[in-house]
């Protein structure tokens, strides 16, 4: 399977992501429907389908936020999609996921955008093997989460987290701003194992 996929030029990409970005700036943190049940059903939320059902991405239409929720069930272990980028960026963005010391790429299937962090996610981009996981037992329109610094070193828009999770870290930068003790909770991709254990030796 191809991976990655010719890079487009990049003011095509230009456009789309400054949208993005305006429309999601508040959103970086997921916000499980069990914890927020008034979402799930509200009028004011648009739904789309996506991966032929398996997902559905939610847009609140009052402040454009945009997460995407399983639509069936997943067991831990289980490989919710294959992963890929479809171009590469020089520098980190908001939407974009690093996957190697110095690689930065948007994603390709681009629903996966729409997944957004928490300190207790319930999928990881596994960037090495090329597949996003479950990490546990996901049910049907439960919110897809993952946790940035698992991917990501050094993020160029850090924030503030209300994931309201128990283990929540509060300002989330990426894993160069994390202590060990914190991340050897977590799955974390090869790049961030490596550069953490660099960092160390430095
Ligand atoms: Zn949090």
């Amino acid at each position: 399977m191809e991976y990655l996929l010719p890079i487009y030029s990049s003011w095509m990409l230009c456009i789309p992501v400054r949208e993005k970005y305006i429309l999601m700036t508040n959103i970086l943190h997921c916000q499980s429907p069990e914890k927020h049940p008034a979402a799930e059903n509200s009028t004011d939320t648009k739904t789309t389908t996506v991966a032929q059902g398996s997902f559905v991405i939610r847009e609140s239409l009052l402040s454009g936020e945009k997460a995407l929720h399983a639509s069936m069930a997943f067991q831990e272990g289980e490989v919710l999609s294959e992963i890929g980028f479809r171009s590469l960026v020089i520098a980190p963005n908001y939407l974009s996921v690093q996957f190697g010391e110095a690689e930065h790429g948007m994603l390709f299937p681009a629903h996966l955008e729409y997944i957004n962090h928490s300190c207790s996610p319930n999928v990881f981009f596994d960037v090495d093997a090329r597949h996003l996981r479950a990490l546990r037992t996901i049910a049907p329109g439960e919110e897809l989460c993952f946790f940035y610094p698992s991917t990501e070193w050094s993020m160029n828009q850090s924030f503030q987290c209300n994931c309201r999770a128990d283990n929540c870290l509060g300002f989330i930068e990426g894993a160069a701003h994390l202590e060990e003790s914190v991340l050897e909770s977590y799955e974390l991709s090869n790049h961030i194992k490596a550069m953490k254990q660099r960092n160390r030796a430095a």
